[in-house]
């Protein structure tokens, strides 16, 4: 039996597979990977824009195998030097002060952290979350997803009311100016607290730009609005910055900046580790400490994954990683909209940085054309480079090299992309 078989027999149906004939990763090297067949690939989707800073990356192989051979494991009992290390160098950028952090092992119980304190902290399961967000697959997260491919019930432990959020490409949100999208949601925002809260409400969890939702984000400085509400009304913000953070979007440290906003809790995932299952919560020392009760983690922040933090984040840091996310998404968003004039499927490019979506669409609409993006993801994997899929439709690709790619590895990858649309298919009704 193949491995396909094998994997469809013993994992559940809903983690789905990319690729008619699905990739076996092999090994890596830097931003690229070779399959079990020894098929090379340009790795621009990162593991789900996990691998930061590129793959078998010394400084990161050596802090992991070093952390291995002294000690793998020990629960939050113990004192863990290098969890402590990295805390203190997100402390510091969270830009929070008195910040405090707590290390989960995924994305979803980071969010799920910061909800917990938020709801303890305010004494209220009332929350705000964006239409098209996505913050995980644990029963709390699926609640504050505003996407029902993601969301497969509306069972919930919390009481959430929903604020705009998504495509500007169609439905509500379409063909609004900045300005207007900004007046829009801030009346949202107001008339949902009358109409749809009892008054007190914990917190607004939201993504600078939705991953999962297809890289959709709203004008620069639309959350500074909403954030002035919250303010008013001591709700707590909960910047959701699993796929921003790190210095991605080539602009800021972390995706909030561009608003101009103090969240009071950041959660992480995905790029702090590398690969490894690293990823917590950083917030205001006051909401941190709101649990009241006692507590540990048995894996969060353990010493391996933790030493994989610090190793990573001080490559980003060292390499000036912003810098290049910058300069290389610049050329890579730059070649995107070339080819997207010539394309009438592509209906828009958008993003920040090393964070770039494109949007496919049936010739001359601006109908959501899912398997014209099934077909850019196969026709990129032939031409030898991996990317993403998401959006509300699944229309969307989603390109997210390592922090690390060079501005050769970019061409290759256009050149990939131009072979890929030069097909009919994106051409004709
Ligand atoms: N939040 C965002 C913005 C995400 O994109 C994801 C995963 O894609 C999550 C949370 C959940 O992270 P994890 O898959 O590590 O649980």
């Amino acid at each position: 039996m193949d491995l396909i078989e094998r994997h469809r027999r013993v994992l559940p149906s809903w983690l789905s597979l990319y690729y008619d004939e699905p990739i076996e990763l092999d090994r890596g090297e830097g931003c690229w990977v070779w399959d079990a067949h020894g098929e090379r690939y340009l790795d621009c989707f990162g593991g789900i824009l996990t691998t930061s800073v590129g793959h078998n990356v010394p400084e990161i192989v050596s802090a992991i195998s070093d952390q291995a051979a002294r000690v793998i494991h020990s629960s939050t009992l113990y004192l863990n030097r290098p969890m402590i290390e990295l805390a203190e160098r997100l402390a510091k950028a969270s830009g929070i002060p008195d910040a405090k952090v707590f290390f989960t092992t995924s994305g979803t119980e980071a969010n799920d952290a910061a909800l917990l304190l938020a709801t303890a902290a305010l004494g209220s399961n009332q929350v705000f979350a964006l239409r098209n967000s996505y913050h995980g697959r644990s029963f709390t997260e699926i609640a504050v997803t505003g996407n029902r491919t993601w969301s497969p019930t509306s069972y919930s432990p919390l009481s959430v009311s929903w604020l705009q959020g998504g495509s500007r490409l169609r439905g509500p949100l379409a063909g609004l100016s900045d300005a207007e999208y900004v007046a829009r949601g801030v009346a949202d925002l107001e008339d949902a607290l009358l109409t749809t809260t009892a008054g007190r409400v914990a917190a607004l969890i939201a993504e600078p730009i939705q991953g999962v939702g297809g890289f959709c984000l709203p004008p620069d400085g639309y959350f500074g609005e909403l954030w002035r509400v919250t303010q008013r009304e001591g709700i707590l913000w909960i910047s959701d910055e699993v796929q921003t953070g790190f210095g991605r979007t080539g602009e800021h440290f972390w995706g909030y900046e561009a608003h101009g906003i103090t969240p009071d809790l950041i959660t992480f995932a995905k790029g702090v580790g590398n690969g490894m299952s690293l990823a917590g919560v950083i917030g205001r020392a006051e909401v941190m400490d709101a649990l009241g009760t006692n507590s540990i983690s048995t894996f969060g922040g353990s010493p391996i994954t933790a030493a994989a933090g610090v190793a990573t984040f001080d490559y980003i840091i060292d390499h000036d990683l912003m810098a290049n996310a910058r300069a290389r998404g610049a050329e890579l968003r730059e070649g995107l909209d070339a080819i997207a004039r010539s394309t009438p499927a592509i209906g828009e490019v958008r993003g920040k940085g090393l964070m770039q979506g494109v949007e496919l669409v049936w010739p001359g609409t601006v109908e959501p054309a899912p398997e014209l993006a099934t077909r850019a993801l196969e026709a990129a994997r032939r031409e030898g480079v991996l990317i993403g899929k998401g959006g509300l439709h699944g229309n969307v690709l989603r390109i997210a090299p390592p922090m690390t790619i060079s501005a050769e590895q970019i061409e290759h990858a256009l050149e990939a992309f131009r072979r890929s649309f030069a097909d009919q298919a994106f051409h004709v009704k």
